[in-house]
């Protein structure tokens, strides 16, 4: 059985972070992913500033190669009606927000955090005996189960976590889910690729309907309550864009959906049980609006930190100490929900 300090199930930027702040305290970190590396997220893939200047601190210069055209947004840009906007933009200094795909920014991060990485490998059961972790991982390519022994497991999982379903039934019976989808298409449109465009009508998706532009790609999704069909709201909202806004869709590139959930707008974040923590999505870590990369990346330091500084004390009060790190966050976190629905003019998660 293979032993490491930290394992962490996902290698999106919570687990990234995660694994960047442990291993530079020099612990021994395994990354599980149970998709292929570099894994497609789906994602409008705007670095904000908070997200900027944690990556730029941590992992250095986002490289090129996950830049997409146009390179920098500049802002979002609020649609109450079909002719009526307000513009918000995504820094004071004009610089704008970084325009990427999630997989080369993602695999990028992961590569530079320093942990080992086994992709492929999806966290299917853990035993958590007080000292250490067990793991059951299987090979998704050939099913076969492997078992890793680990001080502090961290499930960086994303919004459908194992790990939380695991540790607390009663908690994850008591969510609600929202479904979103997005497709990619090749054509043109007369909105402004420099922004990314938020349709508040509620005919259009009952959370909200965005637009954005990735090498000439057009770019669009709405979200819905799990359960209620997605489709009408979708083809509503299409028939919108090409009517108003000169969307003239060529071929279909690709069409894409997930799973969300109410824990962040609801204030409702898990953060662990003994020697596991939860971090980004996983935790209920997600901004209004969707922003959820800025509270992936700083809970994935926080709960480094809180981890290293248990293995240097041999104190057993990470999750108290990481519960602490992450007060600020969570409060910051609620308050952009109250923040946008106040942009908004309306609840913008009524799910
Ligand atoms: C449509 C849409 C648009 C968005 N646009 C933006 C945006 O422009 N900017 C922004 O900041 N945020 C955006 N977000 C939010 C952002 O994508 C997420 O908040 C962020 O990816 C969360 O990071 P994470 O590391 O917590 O989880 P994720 O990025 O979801 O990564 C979790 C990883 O864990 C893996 N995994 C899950 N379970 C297991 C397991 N049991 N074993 C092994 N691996 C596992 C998954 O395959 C995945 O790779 C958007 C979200 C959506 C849905």
């Amino acid at each position: 059985m293979k032993e490491f300090d930290v394992v962490i199930a996902g290698a999106g930027p919570s687990g990234a972070a995660a694994a960047k702040g442990l291993v530079n305290e020099g612990l021994s970190v395994l990354i599980l992913e149970k998709k292929k590396l570099p894994r497609y997220k789906i994602c409008s893939g705007i670095i904000f500033r908070k997200s900027q200047d944690i990556t730029e601190k941590y992992f250095g210069e986002i490289p090129k190669s996950a830049y997409v055209t146009p390179e920098l947004l500049k802002g979002v840009r609020l649609w109450s009606d079909d002719k009526n906007y307000t513009d918000w933009p995504f820094s004071k200094d004009g610089r704008g927000a970084p325009n990427v795909w999630r997989s080369e920014y993602d695999y990028w991060l992961v590569k530079n955090s320093g942990a080992e990485i086994k992709d492929c490998f999806a966290l299917i059961d853990f035993n958590d005996t007080g000292d250490c972790v067990l793991l059951k991982c299987r090979n998704v390519l050939d099913n076969k189960i492997i078992d890793i022994k680990c001080k502090y497991l961290v499930s960086a999982e994303g919004s459908r976590s194992i790990i939380r379903a695991k540790l607390d039934p009663e908690f994850e019976k008591g969510l609600k889910w929202f479904v979103a989808c997005q497709d990619y298409y090749e054509g043109n449109s007369d909105l402004d690729p420099y922004f990314f465009h938020g349709f508040m009508g509620p005919q259009y998706g009952e959370v909200y309907a965005w637009f954005n532009v990735k090498n000439g790609m057009q770019i669009f999704g709405t979200a819905v309550r799990k359960g209620e069909k997605i489709n009408p709201y979708l083809f509503k909202y299409r028939e919108l864009l090409e009517r108003k806004f000169g969307l003239n869709l060529k071929k279909l590139v690709k069409r894409s959906g997930c799973l969300g959930n109410n824990m962040c707008p609801k204030g409702k974040f898990y953060l662990g049980k003994r020697n596991v923590l939860l971090v980004g999505e996983a935790a209920g870590f997600l901004n209004a609006f969707g922003e959820g990369i800025s509270c992936a990346l700083s809970t994935g330091l926080f709960a480094a930190e809180a981890i290293s500084k248990g293995f240097r004390s041999k104190h057993n009060n990470v999750l108290e100490l990481y519960t602490e790190l992450t007060k600020q966050e969570r409060r910051e976190s609620k308050a952009s929900w109250r923040l946008g629905a106040r942009i908004a003019g309306r609840d913008l998660m009524p799910i």
